[in-house]
């Protein structure tokens, strides 16, 4: 980021910056219902009213560690960006990460998918439960559909893995907290649409965690 030479993925004043860059500084209250931070007491708790979490605002350092990981294709950044769920999650119950897939695009493009790598990074590391329970639609070839179909190209779908399903089931049943993974949320993304789907199919609510809000 800053060109400092540095042992750890970031050198301390980027490390930092990425910490000052959250809500949980940039905001000193708390809601007192799910104890996320908000901007002040009169505030309403956007947690507590959307169902979504975000670290921070898509600005500055934290932007361009996303972008960086996002359409660069920095791969060695997913333990970092892994990390910064961390406080997001511990304030759920028995969350249960379900990733949000990417793009077939951004899967050429980059090589991986970037919801994926960081939601393995956390069950493996930290030992949460997770679910790949998306994935994109697969139609025809790519390059033969019109700029609309590809637009429905890109819509949401369930697995057609019926074991999988049960196993949702089974996870809600036993208590845990639905947990849409992405990394940038902004308005009619992909994770409200897995989340309608998520309610019209178990009648569930899933909480939506993300690493930036635009
Ligand atoms: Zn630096
Ligand atoms: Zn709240």
């Amino acid at each position: 980021m800053c060109k400092t030479l540095s042992d750890a993925t970031l050198c301390p004043s980027c490390a930092q910056s990425i910490r000052k860059a959250g809500y949980a500084f940039l905001f000193k209250h708390r809601c007192p219902v799910c104890g996320n931070p908000v901007l002040d007491s009169s505030y309403v708790c956007p947690v507590c009213t959307t169902g979504m979490l975000a670290y921070g605002p898509y600005e500055k350092t934290l932007a361009s560690l996303i972008r960086r990981y996002k359409f660069g294709g920095e791969i060695a950044l997913a333990p970092l960006l892994a990390g910064l769920y961390l406080p997001l999650l511990s304030s759920l119950e028995s969350p249960l990460l379900l990733p949000i897939p990417c793009s077939r695009e951004g899967y050429k493009r980059r090589g991986f998918d970037q919801m994926e790598v960081i939601t393995s990074y956390l069950a493996r590391r930290e030992g949460y439960a997770q679910l790949s329970l998306f994935t994109k639609h697969k139609g025809t070839q790519y390059k033969l559909l019109s700029k609309e179909q590809r637009s429905l190209e890109h819509a949401l779908q369930l697995t057609s893995s019926r074991r999988k399903k049960e196993r949702f089931s089974q996870f809600l049943s036993d208590g845990y907290t639905a947990v849409l993974l992405d990394d940038v949320a902004t308005t009619g993304t992909t994770s409200n649409q897995a989340r309608e789907l998520l309610r019209s199919c178990f009648g569930c609510n899933a909480t939506i965690v993300v690493l930036a809000d635009v």
